[in-house]
């Protein structure tokens, strides 16, 4: 049988086993232990983020998110609609009412214009996600937030290593969420990290992340003993996790620089299908860098999509598609107030997302590209 093309592949840059051998030696197996440190440190370091909480995963890291705002009911939490499930669950789970926003015309991400009118008093928070690992546009949402008294989140995700106007994604709201969850560009199977960029968070923080005490305090030395002094969970991964992700995070330059010439070479070679006005390819815009987190192409509609998904799969090649608008969503559409999000339902139907791995080989890359230049042709 031919070779088959998957849509994804996590990468192993081969020291994780080591890493994972020496957190077992020793002998120190829960959260928060060297491995941990030195994740978090690497963030903190590199990126200047005030606070880097390790977790099992994004969604629970926006969970922290949602704890630490004190999230109410009644509250209204701003977001865009395309995005997944994780963005809003942690603010439902607090009782919020979600406010879904349009995409922009020209990009998949929240239209930034558009947040102002859906503000009303009762606003908390801002959650923008950074899609593709490309930056909304962070000076308008925080001059908003900031007029009106209102936090925001940054849903970073997918933008590890990404940039607005040179300035790290995840350092610019007052707290993000990053994954490392096997689909991103650095993994650990299923993991994520809270950043606290508002100092007068970063206490409490730490004490929500160890299920409501003052454990971390305690073992600094700052306090004589430690209890239970606020609400909290368990957010953080064990030291195999922390381990394994320090392995990736050692293999960051290399792997982002594989990842961003996979994502050029489809630009090129589908430039053609993009001058002949068959497809559109991804735009990005002046202010944000290009983390080569994903490579999409829009399509004229639904039905040439699952045309060419079909065609894509006769030739062996898995493309996936992604984000049914949540607005539209069975959970959330008697919810929705009513009003029309006109790109959000254009990208739930006409964007395709193509391989992108590090593994991904060049002649795998080439028959992808022809593949799709044919189906063109017919
Ligand atoms: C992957 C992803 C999440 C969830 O990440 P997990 O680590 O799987 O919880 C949340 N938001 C966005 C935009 C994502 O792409």
């Amino acid at each position: 049988m031919e070779h088959k093309i998957p849509f994804n592949q996590p990468f192993l840059t081969g020291k994780e086993a080591q890493y994972i051998q020496e957190a077992l030696q020793s002998r120190k197996l829960a959260g928060n232990g060297t491995f941990t440190q030195k994740c978090q440190n690497y963030f903190q370091d590199r990126y200047h983020f005030h606070k880097c909480l390790l977790t099992t995963s994004c969604t629970d890291a926006l969970e922290m998110a949602a704890i630490l705002l004190e999230i109410q009911p009644g509250d209204e939490v701003i977001m865009p609609s395309y995005t997944f499930v994780s963005t809003a669950n942690p603010f439902i789970l607090r009782g919020a009412k979600i406010v879904f926003a349009d995409s922009r015309a020209d990009h998949p991400g929240i239209d930034e214009k558009g947040i102002e009118d859906l503000i009303t008093t009762k606003t908390k928070a801002i959650v923008v996600v950074h899609y593709a690992g490309v930056a909304c546009d962070m000076d308008i949402v925080m001059d908003i937030a900031n007029r009106h008294g209102v936090w925001v989140v940054e849903d970073a995700a997918q933008a590890i290593d990404a940039y607005y106007k040179g300035k790290p994604l995840g350092g610019i709201g007052h707290l993000a969420a990053f994954s490392f969850h096997e689909t991103k560009n650095i993994v650990c199977g299923e993991g994520g990290m809270l950043v606290v960029n508002d100092k007068k968070m970063a206490k409490r923080s730490e004490i929500i992340w160890e299920k409501g005490t003052n454990r971390s305090a305690f073992f600094r030395g700052e306090v004589d003993k430690y209890g239970w002094v606020d609400v909290g969970s368990s957010f953080l991964p064990s030291e195999i996790i922390a381990a394994f992700l320090y392995a990736q995070l050692e293999d960051l330059e290399r792997i982002q620089q594989k990842r961003a010439q996979i994502w050029k070479a489809y630009c090129q070679g589908l430039q053609d299908l993009a001058s002949r006005e068959k497809i559109r390819l991804p735009f990005i815009p002046a202010f944000a860098s290009n983390n080569a987190h994903m490579f999409y192409i829009l399509l004229k509609n639904q039905e040439e999509r699952s045309a060419l998904i079909g065609h894509l799969k006769s030739n062996n090649i898995q493309a996936v598609f992604h984000y049914l608008s949540l607005h539209e969503s069975p959970f959330y559409k008697e919810k929705h107030a009513g009003r029309n999000l006109v790109y959000s339902d254009q990208y739930t139907d006409c964007l395709l997302r193509l391989p992108l791995f590090f593994e991904l080989t060049e002649p795998e890359q080439h028959k992808i590209s022809a593949t799709i230049q044919h189906f063109f042709i017919h």
